[in-house]
């Protein structure tokens, strides 16, 4: 062999990350699912209630009731009974958690492993978050949740995390057991489903966000879906002024079950237009994503020592994240700087390729407000509480769950564009092999 070709092979072996040639130069293309299909049907639809004068879901010059559809569409797709448009997913929670009564001397039980809305939303209600650890499916233990019940538990909020589910099954059952009423976030999972049941369709109560980072997007939008009656008009009445409406849209504060305090988070007709049309698309959005995901995870699972979330029921899976779990934390984040250097990053601003650790507020230890018990009010409500004093010595820092501290150092996450073409997948799949054939 020619000294040339020695030196070449070399060079084509050495890493980006050590001075050599990376897999790819284009940034890979922004998470961002609904984003890389809005089009056409979004603009003809928001023409419409624009063209009508008629923004307001209740009333107006000429309803258009984009609202009204996207909640039937949502009746059907989980398939039950109510459904209710917000406008975010953060404020969803706050509804639901409100509806079910939950406050002062009450905890409610949720997974280390959430996005800060879930923990924010038990707390400007009065209650006490108690945190569960998760398990390698990175959603709520089930193992953990039985261990941490106490005779102040009154729910669980169960967040579908990363895409899909972990043991819903049984945390459902484990509610059912104990007496405690169960809401399922599904922000982060729209379209997923469970052995064949849609996510969303588990929990007394579940909700969804519209958020740009989600599955389908109307930049900001919720919405919550129950079968109860009773719940479902207390959600209308706290989504609103704090009434029910009758037929002509006007409020009517005169029914005593439904006199309470309304948090002014409606949906207006553009945002459900734009939802519209989205969540009609949503299933091609989730298979594109699910179906680059599972091409990319059948090529990694070859490479020895490196390991991925498990997750119970692949053809559930939405698809937006790809989980791997590295021999240690070293290695991790070593791992994930190399793949970045090949390429395996995103535009600037964008989350494409993370070591879990940077996955922000995400994480139950990575959130000042819980880890310092921060309040809204002066007299530090809702920590001080008389009837929140059973928590006193509850944890909330590096160090309360295992697990989570486990995986937020040995993971990593690469996020899946609903976009990602052929050539995109192989070099994923191309520098993930060099970089390991360093490494592992
Ligand atoms: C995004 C998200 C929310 C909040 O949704 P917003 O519409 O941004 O308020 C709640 N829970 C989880 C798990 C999320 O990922």
């Amino acid at each position: 062999m020619s000294r040339a070709k020695t030196n070449n092979r070399q060079n084509a072996e050495l890493l980006a990350i050590e001075g050599g040639k990376p897999v790819r130069k284009q940034p890979l293309p922004w998470e961002l699912p609904g984003a890389h299909w809005m089009g056409e049907e979004e603009a003809r639809l928001t023409d419409r209630v624009l063209q009508a004068g008629s923004p307001f879901r209740f009333y107006g010059l000429k309803p258009q009731h984009m609202t009204d559809k996207l909640e039937e569409l949502f009746r059907k797709r989980i398939n039950r009974r109510y459904a209710l448009g917000v406008n975010s997913g953060t404020a969803a929670l706050s509804i639901s958690l409100g509806a079910l009564g939950i406050g002062p001397g009450d905890e409610v039980l949720l997974p280390g492993y959430f996005w800060v809305s879930c923990v924010s939303a038990i707390v400007r209600l009065g209650a006490i978050p108690k945190l569960v650890d998760i398990d390698d499916t990175f959603c709520m233990s089930p193992e953990d949740l039985r261990q941490k019940i106490t005779p102040h538990s009154r729910a669980v909020l169960f967040v579908h995390m990363s895409g899909c589910t972990g043991h819903i099954d049984q945390v459902t059952a484990i509610c059912r057991e104990k007496g405690l009423k169960l809401v399922e976030d599904v922000a982060q999972a729209n379209g997923a489903t469970f052995k064949g049941k849609p996510l969303g369709s588990f929990g007394d109560l579940a909700i969804f966000s519209f958020q740009l980072n989600k599955n389908m997007s109307s930049g900001e939008g919720g919405l919550i879906v129950c079968d109860d009656e009773h719940l479902y008009k207390r959600c209308f009445a706290i989504h609103d002024l704090g009434y029910a409406r009758n037929a002509a849209g006007r409020l009517d504060p005169t029914d005593e079950r439904y006199q309470l305090w309304g948090m002014g988070c409606r949906m207006s007709e553009v945002t459900a237009a734009v939802a519209l049309a989205q969540a009609r698309k949503l299933d091609r959005i989730v298979r594109a994503m699910r179906t680059s995901k599972w091409a990319i995870r059948r090529e990694l699972k070859k490479i020895p020592g490196l390991q991925f979330r498990r997750i119970l029921d692949p053809a559930g899976d939405s698809g937006p994240f790809l989980i791997t779990i590295y021999p240690s934390a070293d290695i991790a984040r070593r791992f994930t700087d190399a793949l970045r250097a090949e390429g395996i990053r995103g535009v600037p601003g964008s989350t494409a390729c993370l070591y879990m650790e940077e996955w922000g507020l995400h994480w139950h230890f990575n959130v000042p407000s819980l880890t310092h018990r921060r309040s809204l009010s002066s007299d530090g409500w809702p920590w001080t509480h008389p009837a929140n004093a059973f928590a006193a010595e509850y944890r909330y820092d590096r160090g309360t769950l295992p697990m989570c501290d486990d995986m937020a150092r040995r993971g990593a996450l690469l996020t899946i564009a609903s976009c990602l073409t052929a050539k995109d997948r192989q070099e994923i799949v191309q520098a993930f092999r060099k970089v390991a054939a360093k490494m592992l």
